[in-house]
């Protein structure tokens, strides 16, 4: 009789138990046992075998190479990525932010993208930051950006013989840092909007300037088209562009999934962060 579950000890068992059976992956299992829920008492039923990865060494922690890049295992937890000062500002805080504590001390970040839920709060940052995804089978590892694995709501580029193994991040330079979630209430809320803005601002010019916006359509929003009309402007034009800068980000945003009302407060919200940059106010968090 086939197996329902698998608990492999090493990566490479993993790996090729995902080759042979296209058994689904269960890191945390705070999306997947919710999907696969049929109701109380009733045992979950899965498509396909599962496959508890949570002992495999090679998917946890979180470190730092020699030229800045973040590694975080597929593996670590929102808790884990929230108490780490040396994961970026927005990873961290939108890591912290996540859910109560008791989900944050179980949920992934591998399991976070995976899903790829329009309102995950850790793929927005990342898509910002330009991370890579790595992913390995027993035909070996590709690297991909996050932005190019998650094609759209709930659909990822993972084949079947594959695992996230790790997400990878280059230090991106920036003095002025913005992260801002509304949710219904503090803990157990999924976004209803969330936003990252960073700029680098060097004598008096803007060097660099990102954003991205979550729960704002079928994935994370982004477009480099629009936030290069503040890249290379003194901080003194600033104010004479934001309206024509928050204008065609809210054409990237789509109205279905986001109303009126969240519309409107992205558009506050970029408005201010711009405006305390032209402001000269001094280089840091502005919250
Ligand atoms: C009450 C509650 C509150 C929540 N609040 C938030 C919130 O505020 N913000 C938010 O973003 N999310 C929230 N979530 C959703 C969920 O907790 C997160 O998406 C979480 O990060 C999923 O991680 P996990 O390890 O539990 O994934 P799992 O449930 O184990 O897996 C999720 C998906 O990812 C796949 N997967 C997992 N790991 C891998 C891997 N290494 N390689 C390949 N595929 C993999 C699984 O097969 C599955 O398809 C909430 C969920 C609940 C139940």
């Amino acid at each position: 009789m086939p197996r329902s579950c698998y608990i492999p000890e090493t990566l490479t068992e993993a790996l090729e138990i995902r080759a042979k059976t296209g058994a689904i992956p269960l890191a945390g299992g705070t999306d997947l046992m919710v999907q696969a829920k049929k109701g109380i008492g009733i045992t979950p039923v899965f498509p396909k075998p599962v496959m508890i990865i949570s002992n495999l060494a090679e998917l946890k922690g979180i470190r730092v190479e020699e030229d800045g890049t973040l590694v975080l295992g597929a593996l670590a937890t929102s808790s884990e990525i929230a108490g780490d000062e040396r994961v970026f500002y927005h990873i961290r805080t939108a890591a912290s932010k996540m859910g109560a504590i008791s989900l944050r001390n179980t949920a992934t970040i591998g399991g976070n993208i995976a899903n790829a839920s329009p309102k995950g709060d850790l793929p927005q940052p990342l898509i910002m930051l330009d991370a890579d995804i790595v992913l390995i089978s027993i035909n070996g590892e590709r690297v991909m950006k996050v932005d190019e694995f998650i094609t759209g709501a709930k659909k990822t580029a993972l084949r079947d013989d594959e695992i996230i193994k790790e997400i990878r991040v280059k230090p991106v330079e920036a003095n002025y840092l913005l992260y801002h979630k509304i949710g219904t209430r503090k803990a157990n809320a999924i976004s209803k909007l969330s936003l990252s803005a960073m700029a680098l601002v060097e004598d008096g010019i803007v060097k660099d300037f990102r954003a991205s916006s979550g729960a704002a359509g079928d994935k994370v929003k982004r477009s480099r088209e629009v936030e290069s009309m503040l890249i290379g402007k003194q901080i003194g034009e600033l104010p004479s562009l934001v309206d024509e800068f928050t204008s065609a980000w809210d054409k990237i945003i789509s109205p279905h999934a986001m109303p009126k009302y969240r519309r409107a407060t992205t558009k506050r919200l970029l408005s201010y962060f711009i405006g305390e940059i032209a402001r000269g106010r001094e280089p840091g968090i502005i919250e």
